[in-house]
């Protein structure tokens, strides 16, 4: 069931979301050639504690990170730590907030130093995937609506899509019905309504789509180890458009 949120509820979730943003974008502001995953992590710990909220990841099926930190091959779910940070990478950090009884969840993918222009081209897409998504996120649309034009707009730039990882509600809980795929028909699926609140999150390939797991049951990487990229929103489905929630706060 898709949870529709109460003018109250969606009050508290902007809130919420506002303060995950916040910290996503003084996180990634730290990435860096020479700085470890583990440096970016424990200033995200730094900060939510700061911000009197609890990492939403931190314990999560027994996650030993505050964010994850997925590095170039990596798609999602990289485990901070040791991992020295290069010049021509790129890492993608997702994190995820619970404040005031409502969770916030967003990711970037941001470079280090100069990257390859194909990389770079990889990342602009992604964003125009996520942009794209959220545009049809919109009272009266169909859930797949969402679905199809992030697929589109990947597609025609000469990527991949990834289809093991989906967007998800959001609320109370980080992880809400419905699932969303980043791939699809369009018109299928329920009739989105205002108050709906999403995860959009496109995890989009340079190279194949498929992806595998490493050893540690946690690194997803791509199945041809080229690079990937995801970027991820908080949104709020609206009657004329949709709220992008995760908006950092620049000036704090
Ligand atoms: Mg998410």
């Amino acid at each position: 069931m898709i949870i529709v949120k109460k003018p109250a509820e969606l009050a508290a979730m902007r809130i919420a979301a506002k303060k995950t943003a916040t910290i996503l974008h003084k996180v990634a502001s730290k990435v860096a050639p020479g700085v470890t995953t583990k440096e970016l992590d424990e200033y995200a710990a730094e900060l939510a504690k700061k911000a009197e909220g609890r990492c939403a990841f931190y314990g999560y099926h027994g996650f030993s990170g505050h964010i994850c930190s997925s590095v170039n091959e990596e798609v999602v779910h990289g485990v901070p730590g040791r991992r020295v940070i290069n010049e021509g990478d790129v890492v993608s950090i997702d994190f995820g907030l619970v404040f005031g009884g409502f969770v916030g969840d967003t990711a970037v993918t941001v470079a280090a130093g100069r990257i390859d222009p194909e990389v770079q081209r990889l990342l602009d897409t992604t964003q125009e995937c996520l942009q794209a998504a959220i545009g049809m996120a919109v009272e009266g649309n169909r859930l797949s609506d969402i679905s199809n034009a992030c697929q589109v707009v990947a597609e025609d730039a000469g990527f991949s899509v990834v289809r093991d990882f989906v967007g998800h509600g959001i609320g109370r809980e980080m992880h809400e019905d419905p699932q969303i795929p980043n791939y699809g028909p369009p018109g299928r699926g329920p009739v989105l309504k205002a108050g709906m609140t999403f995860a959009i999150e496109p995890m989009i390939n340079l190279g194949v789509h498929k992806t595998e797991t490493l050893g540690d049951g946690w690194t997803v990487v791509t199945k041809d180890r080229l690079p990937s990229a995801h970027f991820e929103h908080t949104i709020a489905v609206g009657r004329e458009k949709a709220e992008i929630l995760t908006i950092p706060d620049l000036d704090s």
